[in-house]
């Protein structure tokens, strides 16, 4: 019997190509409510540049279960697994002990919608501005941040259980805090 860690606990993962997964979570198919990766018992394995999670999700809103199948690329796409969930852990099983190649699994599907795997920055990752101009659940907002030697103008909020949609030049800060860029050009999503 494998052990039922929280998905969590395998995160982040940084792929070879540098591309990292902070953050995973899904939309709870009976309450629609965020369902993060603490909240999702099983297995996540790591072949070649991608990432496999065989979970269940469990709903801290609603109480409601539901399986977690699917592959994730270096590219952050994320693919649902169009295999029932026995089938699924068997094929990991076998997968990860080599003995059958993982590559370009035939049962993968490309997820009709972008699934939140956006990463958020935290403290550690940004400066923040000791200008405040607002509050938002309880969260300070700073008027900008910078990362990464480029700062970032707040911009908008996420409500709570909704899923962040970024354009290129925006960040997510604090989970619910969209920064975005200074001078960019590209147009909000
Ligand atoms: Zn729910």
């Amino acid at each position: 019997m494998a052990r039922q860690d929280p998905i969590a606990r395998y995160l982040p993962h940084t792929f070879a190509n540098g591309t990292s997964v902070r953050r995973f979570a899904k939309p709870c198919p009976r309450c629609r409510q965020v369902v993060e990766a603490a909240d999702m018992f099983g297995q996540l394995a790591v072949l070649q540049d991608r990432l496999f999670v065989a979970a269940e999700g469990r709903c801290r809103h609603c109480g409601h279960r539901f399986s977690v199948a699917c592959m994730i690329t270096n590219n952050k796409h994320v693919h649902r697994v169009a295999l029932p969930m026995w089938a699924f852990k068997l094929w990991l099983k076998m997968a990860t002990r080599n003995t059958i190649q993982p590559a370009d699994p035939a049962w993968s599907m490309s997820e009709p919608e972008p699934e939140p795997v956006t990463p958020s920055l935290g403290e550690a990752d940004v400066v923040a501005a000791d200008t405040i101009v607002g509050r938002y659940d309880g969260l300070e907002i700073p008027a900008w941040i910078n990362h990464d030697g480029h700062r970032y103008n707040f911009e908008r909020t996420i409500a709570s259980g909704q899923a962040p949609r970024l354009a290129a030049s925006e960040q997510l800060f604090r989970e619910r805090l969209v920064y975005r860029r200074e001078n960019s050009l590209d147009v909000t999503v």
